[in-house]
């Protein structure tokens, strides 16, 4: 041991990924020695890509886009919420051998819409997108007290599969993503990859908007990403990116890996100055 502590984040496309920044300016807080890779691991890939990782001594994983599942499916342990949501974006080795999955992408979400004085109670919202990130977040979204959640996903059967996994925790409905809707939402929240790698976001029917509708994306970018580009045309007033989302979530997997609790707004601060 040399004192210095080995992370990384998985996925495809990894490149854009500011999750190792993120996790040096926590480490920076504490004082921790920390080396914090990023890794492209295709689909499919993800059992050897960990028996490699597990024998070069890396202490944690933070899973994203496309692998959360396929995380979740690899693990010997799993935590309530990664247990709940079937996806993972949180891997730890533990001392005793096993591989432990967590979830910290809806507790994210709710903690960034909180910072964003967004209330969830009793609100009726739109989840787009089926995935991994849409798993994550439909459980804490249900636990913060949503009124209901309509899922709606390119790939109806996606939507209607999560509906009925999760459907003992709170009201949801299952939708195709051009359906229209008979009454606005509170808050549509973009969990798609859709505009991650092109210019065009998820086509949603306007009938999903009313005059206060809030617009989160999950998605977030060095500019506007394009459903918080198609929300401002709409005239959408509050409209809130990933980043705060994306922070908060690697706070839980820093604190679950070290110990140590970090401030985010310093960080969420310094990665918009960024940009
Ligand atoms: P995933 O498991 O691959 O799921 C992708 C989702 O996007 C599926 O619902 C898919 O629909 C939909 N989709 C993909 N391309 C589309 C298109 N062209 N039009 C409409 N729908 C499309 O990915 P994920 O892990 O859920 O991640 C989704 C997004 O959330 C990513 O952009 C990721 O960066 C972001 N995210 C951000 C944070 C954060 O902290 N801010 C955390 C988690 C995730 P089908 O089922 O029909 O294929």
């Amino acid at each position: 041991m040399n004192g210095i502590v080995h992370c990384l984040v998985v996925g495809s496309p990894i490149r854009h990924s500011r999750s190792p920044l993120i996790h040096r300016l926590f480490a920076e807080q504490f004082g921790i020695a920390l080396r914090y890779e990023k890794r492209e691991v295709q689909p499919g890939e993800l059992a050897d890509a960990i028996t490699s990782f597990r024998q070069s001594g890396v202490c944690g994983i933070n899973v994203t886009v496309p692998l959360k599942e396929e995380a979740c499916a690899l693990a010997t342990l799993l935590s309530p919420r990664a247990r709940v949501a079937g996806a993972a974006n949180v891997l730890s080795f533990n001392a005793d051998g096993s591989l432990e999955a967590d979830n910290t992408d809806g507790l994210g979400l709710v903690r960034d819409l909180d910072a964003h004085g967004v209330a969830l109670a009793g609100r009726r919202m739109l989840l787009l997108g089926a995935g991994g990130a849409a798993r994550g977040v439909l459980p804490a979204l249900l636990g913060a007290g949503a009124a209901s959640v309509t899922v709606a996903n390119r790939t109806l059967a996606r939507a209607e599969a999560l509906v009925a996994a999760l459907s003992g925790l709170g009201t949801l409905a299952a939708a195709g993503l051009d359906d229209v809707f008979e009454a606005p939402f509170d808050l549509i929240l973009n969990a798609t990859s859709a505009g991650l790698t092109s210019t065009d976001g998820p086509p949603v029917s306007h009938s999903a908007l009313g005059a206060s509708t809030v617009c989160y994306d999950l998605v977030y970018g060095r500019g506007e990403m394009p459903f918080l580009a198609w929300a401002r045309g709409c005239g959408v007033t509050q409209r809130i990116d990933g980043l705060g989302m994306l922070v908060e979530q690697a706070a839980a997997a820093f604190e679950r890996w070290h110990g140590r609790k970090p401030a985010t707004a310093p960080v969420i601060e310094a990665l918009r100055e960024q940009r």
